[in-house]
């Protein structure tokens, strides 16, 4: 139980219960007070001309003097016909002349004129209207009232109240019962009514939150599947499509962070075995010509020599290709953007490998057009782009084969296209080549490290360009890519 109050839905209840308590008790009470006005305001309304017009049958009384009997016991016969009414004679300063009733009920010798002369004087006078009542010292009541002349020659009142002592002992137990019946079981039933369907209508809005809470704790006891899949537009809906965003987002990153978990193991195991393959040929030739020195004669220490430093600038190569993606991947390295010639740059890159293809009987040339624009990029970046892309057209293609490096204006730039007539990419293959340490000949028996693409793509994307490939086995291989046009400077 104690759970319960403690609940929002418990909360709401409670507030929502005494506010309704309140209500129901203001209810009774404005509704008694109006009442009763309103009783007043129209008990004064149809009696307003009582006093005028009973004012005639007491004439005979007070002809020459005051026949006060006579005016009692007409009092007394009309107070008998109407118990709600007492009747008053007052001479003009408001003095109480006559009455009929017990003088120890009668609490006051003279009643204020002012509501007198407010009853007489405005045509209609705001009701109810309320005068003196001789038989209370505070109590003041409705009134009826009319000048009538008293002998020998004086003015009077003749003053009525409206709703005597009787009628409010009878209209005070009528109340009663009336409180009872009305504020008791009609009330009751309304506010009963009213509690049952807001109760309800609290109980469905706090299960919604009780709804979030719960798939907030399985994601939290690790259920990282469980989501709100909300689809109201209110605050509960609003707040279950943030959380389900916020999960989405928690899922993804760890994906991310198990995935990047996945890459370094792999990395480190390809970086190792990378190193270790070398790093043991090297043992091994150095150990063979360091214990066979005198066995062995010149040629084969120079021959094995030689093996040990093709290795050792294999792991240059690697250590510095390592070195060089890891900053690329930190973005420790941001291009310095600059306006530059692509077709220079090419013509010099293609320079630079003309020995190499040459040597493996690979025709090396470039297509370039006239008029190109000048490019945005970092000129040693893409150099080391460019550089790669060849080096390993030439690299996978045969003798007698063919490598193009082939420029073209395109709408905002300059398109790189880099064709080889080499052995092609296995369509197996292709969508993993820019992987880092991914090589097709799984035997890792060819010169490169299988970083050189990656590096390519890295470079790239840190120019907002994307490398795009295509390859058939054995036809040849088409790398492209494209750079926005820079100042001509
Ligand atoms: P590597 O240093 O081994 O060349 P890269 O990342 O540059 O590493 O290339 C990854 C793999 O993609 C290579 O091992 C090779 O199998 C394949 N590849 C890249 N360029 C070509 C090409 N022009 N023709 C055929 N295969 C290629």
């Amino acid at each position: 139980m104690k759970r319960f109050w403690q609940s929002l839905y418990g909360k709401i209840s409670l507030i929502f219960l005494s506010l309704l308590l309140l209500l129901g008790i203001a209810q009774i009470i404005i509704g008694l007070h109006f009442s009763s006005r309103f009783l007043e305001e129209s008990d004064q309304k149809l009696n307003h001309d009582l006093a005028a017009n009973l004012a005639k049958h007491f004439a005979p009384f007070l002809q020459d003097s005051i026949n006060y009997a006579a005016i009692e016991q007409s009092f007394h016969e009309m107070m008998v016909m109407n118990p709600r009414v007492e009747f008053y004679l007052l001479d003009e300063a408001g003095n109480i002349l006559t009455y009929f009733a017990d003088p120890s009920k009668i609490k006051r010798k003279s009643v204020a004129m002012e509501p007198i002369r407010q009853f007489l004087s405005e045509k209609s006078p705001a009701l109810p209207l309320y005068g003196d009542d001789p038989r209370d010292q505070q109590r003041r009541k409705p009134i009826s009232v009319t000048p009538i002349s008293i002998p020998p020659d004086k003015n009077g009142y003749l003053y009525v109240i409206l709703g005597g002592e009787l009628y409010d002992s009878a209209r005070a137990m009528a109340e009663g019962s009336y409180i009872l019946q009305t504020g008791g079981v009609i009330i009751g039933i309304i506010l009963v009514l009213t509690a049952a369907v807001g109760l309800l209508l609290f109980f469905f809005l706090t299960r919604r939150l009780g709804h979030l809470i719960s798939v907030v704790e399985k994601f939290e006891a690790g259920n990282y599947d469980e989501r709100i899949s909300s689809d109201a537009r209110d605050e509960i809906g609003r707040l279950g499509i943030a959380i389900d965003k916020m999960a989405e987002t928690i899922q993804a990153n760890m994906e991310e962070i198990r995935s990047n978990d996945q890459l370094r193991r792999e990395l480190i195991a390809n970086v190792s075995h990378d190193l270790r393959s070398p790093l043991a040929s090297i043992q091994g030739y150095l150990e063979t010509v360091l214990m066979k020195y005198e066995q062995i004669n010149d040629q084969q220490k120079r021959s094995y020599l030689q093996t040990v430093f093709k290795n050792v600038t294999r792991l240059e190569r690697l250590v510095n290709d390592l070195f060089e993606l890891s900053k690329l991947d930190a973005k420790q390295v941001q291009p310095q953007l600059e306006s530059f010639s692509i077709a220079e740059l090419t013509q010099d890159v293609v320079l630079k490998y003309q020995p190499q293809a040459e040597k493996k009987g690979v025709a090396l040339r470039a297509v370039l057009p006239e008029e190109l624009p000048f490019v945005a990029g970092d000129i040693a970046m893409i150099d080391r782009a460019l550089s790669n892309l060849i080096e390993n057209a030439i690299n996978y293609t045969t003798q007698g084969g063919e490598v193009i490096i082939e420029l073209q204006r395109q709408d905002n730039g300059v398109q790189i296209r880099i064709s080889d007539t080499g052995r092609g990419i296995p369509p197996e293959d292709l969508p993993y080549i820019f992987d880092r340490f991914y090589r097709v000949e799984k035997s890792r028996a060819s010169e490169g490290t299988g970083l050189g693409l990656a590096i390519t793509k890295k470079i790239l994307e840190a120019h907002h360009s994307e490398i795009a490939v295509e390859s058939e086995p054995e036809r040849g291989t088409t790398f492209a890519f494209g750079l926005e046009s820079g100042l001509k400077v």
